[in-house]
């Protein structure tokens, strides 16, 4: 990597970041990459993102020794990107012509209209089905919750699970079935901890309104509702989800500030409290994967955290699910070691490929599975090492969502249902099996 280091001396690009008429920062010429690096010179590799400004976007294990870098790289750092010579693959050629493609914003579209009997349960009608064909601002996610809540008035409850940095409290649904509120092993669900993968809250939205939706005509969804408590957190990271929408489309972190370091923000999937310091993440606060100053020190870790040992101690967590994008992967314990196995890692594991192949059968979209560590990447702090070995959860995993690349975070809109109707299909398979 002295390639890196001899940029590093020349040519540390600071530029001013463009920014359109809201305030929002502009990606136009931003290209994506995806470059192998070996495990030697991923200290330097990080540094070398810094100084170019470049946005690391995800990495994975590409090779035994190697990772894979996807980064988006802004135009006035090509030149310098382009010198070092790497080993790249150009995935995007213009990010700001991918971004426009996620559509525009838009409102809580309103109740279903004209369709006699989609509410089962005697509530208000669902919320418009094209909820699913657009991305929505922060507050109306809230309105969407607040309506499914009111369409299955006698079989859900709004739950918040703590509050934000920023002071917004973390909403969700709870939703049960035949034996009454909380009488039931959990089903958890948390969308969007890494603020720009939007697609996570949509799909985690799209089967909370299944569930509601088939709950009295699909005899497979009253069965799960019936034997489980599902509590599901679309947005678990409302203050980075907010930033992405006003200011940073790529912002992963939440907005947590210290003192000590102008840098904002800490991975809160880097935060959880056990096995906390190891490989998989940062102590450089600027570092996408920064894991805070001690383990659980954000308010929103504390959060999600508190909500889910409460449900450990009650009536135990069958499944735990961390939604996150992109790289379409079905991840099993552990994130922390290549070696360690959770005490039913093979029914895990068998459960997780069976996941991808019902998924596969409705558009084709192949998800890759495997344990954490060595399928995708070493995770210090992350929430499904968590669950497994502290909350008990006899399930846990992390999901990554579209796409492999191609659009990365910003995945086109009218991938959504899509997303949603694959994502489905692979949990009404889980909760028949697992
Ligand atoms: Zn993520």
């Amino acid at each position: 990597m002295r390639f890196f280091r001899a940029v590093l001396l020349i040519a540390p690009l600071v530029v001013g970041v463009q920014v359109d008429r809201r305030g929002r920062e502009i990606y136009d010429g931003y290209k994506v990459f995806r470059v192998v690096t070996d495990d030697g010179e991923l200290a330097d590799f990080e540094a070398q993102l810094e100084s170019m400004s470049a946005i690391e976007l995800s990495r994975n294990r590409g090779h035994i020794d190697a990772h894979h870098f996807d980064i988006a790289v802004p135009p006035e750092s090509l030149d310098a990107f382009e010198a070092l010579n790497l080993e790249a693959e150009t995935l995007t050629e213009d990010l700001g012509a991918d971004i426009a493609l996620e559509g525009e914003l838009q409102p809580f579209p309103g109740l279903e209209t004209g369709v006699s009997g989609i509410s089962a349960q005697a509530g208000a009608a669902l919320p418009s089905f094209s909820w699913f064909s657009a991305y929505h601002p922060y507050a109306d996610h809230l309105t969407f919750l607040r309506s499914l809540q009111a369409a299955f008035p006698s079989n859900s409850e709004l739950i918040t699970a703590g509050t934000s940095f920023e002071g917004r409290t973390i909403q969700g649904i709870h939703l049960w079935g035949s034996g009454g509120k909380g009488s039931k092993p959990a089903i958890y669900y948390h969308g969007n901890v890494h603020a720009r993968e939007w697609i996570t809250s949509m799909t985690v939205e799209y089967i909370t309104y299944q569930l509601i939706n088939n709950y009295s005509n699909d005899t497979a969804v009253k069965a799960v509702l019936d034997n489980y408590d599902f509590y599901i957190l679309p947005i678990v990271n409302p203050d980075g989800f907010v930033y992405t929408q006003t200011t940073t489309r790529l912002w992963r972190k939440n907005r947590q500030t210290r003192s000590g370091t102008s840098s904002v923000g800490t991975d809160i999937n880097r935060n959880w409290p056990y096995q906390w310091s190891g490989a998989g993440s940062s102590t450089s606060p600027g570092s996408e994967t920064y894991r805070g100053a001690a383990p659980g020190d954000t308010p929103e870790n504390t959060g999600i955290r508190t909500f889910g040992d409460q449900l450990g101690a009650g009536k135990g967590i069958k499944l735990y699910i961390d939604w996150h994008s992109y790289g379409q992967y079905i991840l099993t314990p552990y994130g922390y070691s290549c070696s360690a196995k959770a005490p039913n890692q093979s029914k895990q594991d068998t459960l997780a490929r069976n996941t991808g192949t019902a998924i596969a059968a409705v558009h084709g979209t192949r998800f890759t599975t495997g344990q954490t560590c060595s399928t995708l990447y070493a995770t210090a702090g992350g929430s499904n090492d968590y669950f497994t070995d502290v909350t008990k959860a006899e399930i846990a995993w992390a999901i990554e969502l579209r796409d492999t690349g191609t659009y990365g975070f910003t995945l086109p809109a009218n991938q959504i249902i899509a997303s949603g109707e694959e994502s489905w299909a692979g949990q009404k398979y889980l909760w028949a099996n697992f």
